[in-house]
């Protein structure tokens, strides 16, 4: 079964929002499962502490690089199959196509920091991959890890209710998804789309397309020019 590893101080924030709704429902019905490991287990001394200051200074804590390889040694043999990741900011963007790939796999190991952040050594040393959610900074990687879980569960068979319902969302095919509508067909003096309502799947099937051109040239030139190019 496709398993999650997730190291963190906080595993009381796992499943979290993954208990509900597709992502819940589907671990409640073993189609994808959740293990946590809390790192301040293997913290050291009767404090069990993970962290300390800044070698050359500075604000802030640093996960110690002992502590978390600990952690991650405690649980995880090194022919562990699963990707070794680490939530950071200075990681590699997140992307559907990241998330594709994930989900084909065994599942992931996920490591989530905190404080300013985790010594470099235990990166190096465990080979963590560093992966980010967006440019912008989180008070630690516990909502990136499920930001992330979340992106991948819904990709695992059986989870969506259609097979296929996932192939003309947003980032599948390199442009943003097209406009929805749906009943009532008159609101507050707004009409569907016509073409919407012709029943000529063929002229239906080239609105969405126009749209989802449109706006994707309008909204993320980024990914239009990525798209023409392909
Ligand atoms: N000082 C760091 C930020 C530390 S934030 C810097 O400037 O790069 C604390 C932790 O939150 C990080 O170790 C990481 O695990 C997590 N985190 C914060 N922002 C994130 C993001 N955009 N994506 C993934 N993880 C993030």
């Amino acid at each position: 079964m496709w398993t999650a590893f997730v190291l963190t101080l906080y595993p009381e924030m796992f499943p979290g929002p993954l208990g509900a709704s597709i992502a819940g429902t589907a671990l409640a019905n073993g189609l994808w499962a959740l293990e946590t490991r809390d790192i301040r287990d293997h913290g050291l001394g009767r404090h069990r502490a993970v962290d300390d200051t800044p070698a050359g200074g500075g604000p802030g804590m640093v996960l110690r690089a002992d502590v978390l390889a600990a952690s991650l040694d405690a649980g995880n043999s090194p022919d562990d199959p699963r990707p070794r990741l680490l939530l950071s900011p200075r990681g590699e963007t997140l992307t559907q196509k990241m998330a594709r790939d994930f989900a084909a796999g065994p599942g992931l190991i996920l490591v989530c920091g905190r404080f300013e952040g985790v010594d470099e050594r235990a990166i190096e040393a465990r080979g963590l991959r560093e992966i980010s959610i967006g440019d912008y900074i989180l008070s630690g990687g516990e909502i990136a890890a499920l930001t992330l879980l979340d992106a991948c569960v819904r990709l695992l068979p059986g989870v969506m209710g259609k097979p296929n319902s996932g192939d003309d969302e947003s980032f599948e095919r390199g442009l943003l998804e097209y406009p929805h509508y749906t009943r009532p067909r008159d609101w507050e003096g707004r009409t569907i789309p016509e073409a919407l309502l012709s029943g000529d799947h063929a002229r239906i099937a080239r609105w969405r397309r126009e749209q989802a051109e449109t706006l994707t040239k309008a909204r993320r030139p980024d990914l239009w020019k990525a798209h023409e190019e392909k």
